[in-house]
């Protein structure tokens, strides 16, 4: 919080932050643990950092109808019409505080026509996101409060800077806003939402350096359009220019390169914090981390798995989705019954890897559980307590379970990829933290894990490891500031 006293001498960049989710309202996945933590990160940074700069972040989100504002007591501060073909459809904007900074949540009929956050159904889905970033502008011509700064996130909320290239006159309070445009996850487009575009009058985009078919859907257009393009992570960034991870918009990133950067997302250090954890059982810091024990010996009582400390324990936690390489995992292990290792799986998503998992918890009931759940109390428990997790994710823009677990002095071991290879220093290392392999394939996960299996018996080298990944900084203090630099220089405020 800035210090009333100083406030009069320092200039205001004013950002809003646009997300279709953010933690502690609502969170699937880390797009929720970035908008959560990012905005408030923005409005710390010190001015000194930013040419006497203060940033006062807002976030908005859909009022999607799971979230309960119980504990926020949330004031309505606006409604007015978006238009679409079929007539004007009502919006209605909640304001709450969330450690001092104004949180707006919009509702309107296609927000509360889907249960859940992101659905299979795409024309439902289609309508909400359309939907809630037209009503986003046309909520900012409504406040007395200007951003200088529209930071919108995937493709939920991408084609607000398409929107806005397309009819700049039409939201005056907005005429010389810029655009960031964060990708945390490129191959998900927003494809097949054509008819919401239509249906809410947004055309598609013109813009020739986007191949034909990516010009209606969401993400390239937004990236066609955003003044300057964020990645989640440096090596991300130069994946994208790649076949193998651009999505088919490797060349569109070739002729973009100047806009296209990368920034490491941080993690909410009060929230993952091993010291002070109310959700963990025993809190621990690298000083104690004997006590660490303590937490895993629970999880083995909880899950009555082998009590024997010899036999490490692995955990995975994340969406059981095609990209986090979950079966690549259930099938290494499935062959590993000579080496010692015994596993915690939890997650959600797709049914046929969610019964995968069962199979192997049946197929090997002495070694493995599967958690089917979304469990965030139990989350915390395994950070806290499991020696090891696996993250064997095809691609991986940043990835935040690694950097959760090495604070926690739960080792990776994790495919190079993505994120993945910004956070983690392969073992062997003075500095090292995990254990990378280098292919997506059962072969090479099994030797990574191989590998961690038998430093771990070096008790030792592994106290070290995780000493190193524990003393490493996942805050956002540095990417905050990389942020709110690309803010100030979209506003010319850099040379
Ligand atoms: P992604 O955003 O691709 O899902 P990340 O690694 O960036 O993956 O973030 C995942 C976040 O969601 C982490 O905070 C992780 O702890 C949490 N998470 C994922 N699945 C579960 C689950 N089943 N229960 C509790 N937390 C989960």
């Amino acid at each position: 919080m800035v210090d009333e006293k100083i406030k009069p001498h320092l200039n205001t960049l004013r950002v809003l932050f646009i997300a279709a989710e953010a933690e502690p309202f609502v969170k699937v996945g880390g797009l929720g643990d970035v908008a959560g933590s990012l905005p408030l990160a923005l409005r710390a940074v010190p001015s000194e950092s930013i040419d006497n700069f203060h940033i006062d972040a807002r976030l908005v989100i859909p009022f999607h109808p799971l979230i309960s504002l119980e504990k926020f007591q949330p004031e309505k501060v606006s409604s007015f019409s978006v238009q679409s073909r079929n007539g004007p459809v009502l919006a209605e904007v909640f304001q709450v505080n969330l450690q001092g900074m104004p949180v707006y949540l919009i509702s309107g009929e296609p927000v509360q026509a889907a249960k859940s956050v992101y659905s299979q159904n795409t024309l439902q889905d289609g309508d909400k996101y359309v939907f809630f970033s037209k009503a986003v502008l046309e909520f900012c011509n409504q406040l007395d409060w200007k951003p200088d700064i529209l930071h919108v996130n995937d493709w939920h909320t991408a084609i607000i800077p398409a929107i806005l290239k397309s009819n700049r006159s039409r939201y005056p309070s907005l005429a010389t806003v810029k655009t960031v445009l964060t990708i945390h996850n490129l191959p998900f487009m927003g494809a097949g939402i054509e008819d919401s575009l239509e249906k809410f009058q947004v055309p598609p985009s013109k813009d020739t350096s986007l191949p034909a078919w990516a010009r209606h859907f969401p993400l390239p257009m937004g990236l066609a359009a955003a003044d300057e393009v964020v990645a989640v992570s440096p090596h991300y960034a130069s994946e994208l220019f790649t076949e193998e991870f651009g999505c088919g918009l490797q060349s569109f990133f070739d002729s973009h390169a100047s806009i296209t950067k990368g920034i490491l997302n941080g993690i909410d250090i009060q929230t993952w914090n091993p010291e002070k954890d109310p959700l963990s059982q025993n809190s621990f810091s690298p000083e104690n981390l004997e006590t660490r024990s303590v937490n895993r010996e629970l999880l083995i009582k909880e899950f009555k798995l082998d009590a024997n400390p010899e036999i490490p324990l692995l955990t995975y936690i994340g969406r059981m989705d095609i990209q986090k390489g979950i079966s690549l995992l259930l099938d290494a292990l499935s062959q590993m019954k000579y080496q010692n290792w015994q596993a915690i799986i939890i997650g959600t998503g797709s049914e046929e890897l969610e019964r995968k998992c069962r199979q192997l918890e049946s197929s090997l009931p002495d070694r493995v559980r599967a958690v089917i759940r979304y469990d965030s109390a139990l989350s915390h428990r395994l950070y806290a307590g499991a020696d090891m997790i696996m993250i064997p994710s095809r691609y991986e823009p940043c990835g935040l379970v690694q950097m959760i677990a090495m604070r926690y002095g739960c080792v990776p071991v994790a495919h190079a990829v993505g994120g993945l290879v910004d956070t983690i220093t392969d073992h062997p290392n003075k500095e090292s933290t995990g254990f990378l392999f280098p292919d997506p394939s059962v072969e090479s996960l099994q030797m990574a894990l191989i590998r961690a299996i038998k430093s771990f018996t070096n008790k030792n080298q592994w106290k070290k490891i995780q000493l190193n990944g524990m003393k490493r900084d996942f805050s956002w203090n540095a990417s905050a500031i990389a942020y709110a630099n690309i803010y100030l220089n979209l506003r010319g405020e850099k040379e």
